[in-house]
């Protein structure tokens, strides 16, 4: 069925972040806005021919202090309004976009309507801010349909002109308007005078009911190699308590250390069960397997290349994948299958 304009509707969620502070017309200083006067901030939204809702976060948040039961509450959020919108924008703090980007992917399975997030560098208001047009074009792309479907029925971002795959995104720069990268997947869109769609790396609704998996497990770490990383704080990490899975950020394609205490530690902890993945260190490119010498002694013992994820991802997957209790050979093949785009292996 094709939606008449006037029939889309979107449900903007405010979780806090730098775009939602406005000047208090009295006293000249810097507040949260007000999501229920969302209309009085930004008059010009009354001229979109559609319903637009809000819902607030309370307390609303600074993104550097969400954690598993943040993101929990805003994936209950859309589930509980999935059937009532035909998209949704969320209005967060720019520092861990990527990473509430990331899990979302995870946790709606078969998502097949747009959850757009955006924020600002500046707040909404200060003249210069790049807030207003973030999110007007966050409202433009979370409700654009082509015959009944949306055009981006995916989890991404949306920053300075570029729309990006959430879950390929990472934070690159704390000043710029164009804050954020997604080296290893092109933009979903780019946005000039016109919203330029690039189909082809957008991906494809399958229309299956939707399913909300709320369960994360954060018993994992993420390690990143460094020259002069010593023997007793890694024993000592990888020995953490109840450890499921390691992130393993390691140099260049995926090369490490082949010192024997290092592998020693290695093997040890992938028998005793924990989940470890190899990911690299750059921001742009895969972990190759055996490309390099260095790096045979971590397949050896039995770690998981994670190819070109950013750390984002490779976490939120982790969590995802521990917290549904799969066995640990599911748990690894899932690690190496491109479930939500978030890796260009089998995609
Ligand atoms: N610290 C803020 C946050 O992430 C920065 C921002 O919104 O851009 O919530």
């Amino acid at each position: 069925m094709t939606l008449k304009e006037s029939e889309i509707s979107l449900l903007i969620i405010y979780t806090g972040g730098t775009i939602g502070m406005v000047q208090d017309p009295q006293t000249g200083a810097l507040k949260p806005f007000n999501i229920e006067n969302l209309y009085k901030h930004i008059p010009v939204l009354e001229s979109y021919p559609f319903r637009i809702d809000s819902v607030s976060f309370d307390p609303l948040v600074d993104s550097s202090g969400i954690d598993p039961d943040f993101i929990t509450e805003l994936a209950s959020v859309i589930e509980e309004n999935y059937e009532s919108y035909d998209g949704f924008v969320v209005l967060h703090g720019s520092d861990t976009m990527a990473y509430t980007a990331s899990f979302l992917s995870f946790m709606l399975e078969n998502l097949n309507k747009p959850v757009i997030l955006t924020g600002a560098q500046l707040p909404l208001g200060v003249l210069r801010s790049d807030g207003r047009e973030n999110f007007i074009n966050a409202i433009e792309i979370a409700s654009a349909q082509e015959d009944g479907t949306p055009m981006v029925p995916e989890v991404a971002i949306y920053f300075e002109n570029k729309l990006y795959r959430g879950n390929r995104t990472h934070k690159a720069n704390a000043e710029d308007f164009n804050a954020f990268r997604s080296e290893n997947h092109p933009a979903l869109a780019n946005i000039g005078v016109h919203i330029k769609y690039n189909q082809n790396y957008i991906l494809k609704p399958n229309f299956k009911k939707i399913k909300v998996h709320k369960t994360l497990d954060n018993n994992i770490i993420v390690i990143k190699l460094f020259p002069g990383l010593n023997k007793n704080t890694f024993h000592a990490m990888l020995n953490t308590p109840g450890l499921k899975g390691v992130i393993l950020e390691t140099y260049g394609s995926g090369n490490a250390p082949d010192k024997e205490w290092f592998v020693e530690e290695i093997t040890d902890a992938v028998k005793r069960g924990t989940l470890i993945v190899n990911i690299t260190q750059c921001e742009a490119g895969a972990v190759v397997a055996g490309k390099y010498a260095t790096s045979l002694p971590l397949y050896e013992a039995g770690v998981i290349p994670g190819y070109d994820m950013t750390t984002e991802a490779a976490i939120a997957k982790m969590m995802y994948l521990t917290g549904r209790g799969y066995p640990l050979e599911k748990q690894k093949k899932l690690m190496v299958t491109s479930l939500r785009g978030e890796l260009s292996v089998n995609t």
